[in-house]
């Protein structure tokens, strides 16, 4: 789908400043996923787990190790680069981390969240060991320029819940609607809320290639 990041090729989940202005996440709510990524109620929030420490031998569980900060030679993690990101931002050294989230809906089907803020993480027990959580809330960046015009956050969430996708993905039959492509696709939420459109439902969510959504905003703005 969306792979502006080239998500089918990433291996990993945590990508800190894959590009030189943001980091990217690959979130899942998967029950058979292995980490407890969600959406808070708030719609506006994400809560991403942390990940272990590699599996690098048949006989370790990863799940019954702390998910470590740093690697044996001292060197961050991604969970200590995110982690020491948050640091500085609440030391009030820099902006919160600007990251990119997509979220896998089905094996090999990505869909891209939007940008988020991280803004906060813990370091807690669970059982016997320690995990990540990293909090992350929805903001607003124009690619469009050179850097980033952030808009203030929106008061309603944009973010289209999976199970809608998942419903409007089987309808509209993985294509555009306009055209019938299967390439570089998008959710469209086609009832902007700047023009009063409120809640998401199947009925108002489609799928449009990258052209036909692009032709769409000039149209809306
Ligand atoms: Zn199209």
């Amino acid at each position: 789908m969306c792979d502006t990041e080239g998500v089918q090729t990433l291996q990993r989940g945590m990508n800190y400043r894959l590009n030189p202005n943001y980091s990217v996440i690959l979130m899942s709510q998967r029950h058979n996923s292995p980490y407890e990524d969600k959406i808070l109620s708030d719609d506006l929030t994400i809560e991403y787990e942390g990940h272990d420490i590699p599996k690098t031998a048949p006989n370790i569980n990863p799940k019954l190790h702390d998910q470590p900060r740093s690697t044996k030679s001292g060197k961050l993690t991604q969970n200590g680069l995110f982690a020491s990101a948050v640091d500085g931002f609440r030391n009030g050294k820099r902006e919160a981390e600007l990251v990119r989230v997509y979220e896998k809906l089905f094996a090999g089907v990505w869909s891209e969240k939007g940008f988020f803020h991280l803004k906060n993480y813990k370091y807690f027990k669970v059982g016997n060991r320690k995990v990540f959580r990293f909090f992350l809330e929805e903001t607003e960046v124009d690619l469009s320029k050179d850097g980033f015009v952030e808009n203030k956050l929106r008061q309603r969430s944009r973010v289209i819940p999976s199970d809608i996708k998942k419903i409007v993905w089987e309808r509209d039959k993985g294509r555009c609607v306009l055209c019938g492509s299967i390439d570089e696709l998008h959710f469209d939420h086609d009832l902007p809320y700047a023009k009063g459109g409120t809640s998401i439902s199947a009925e108002n969510v489609r799928i449009l290639c990258a052209r036909h959504n692009l032709q769409k905003s000039d149209k809306i703005e």
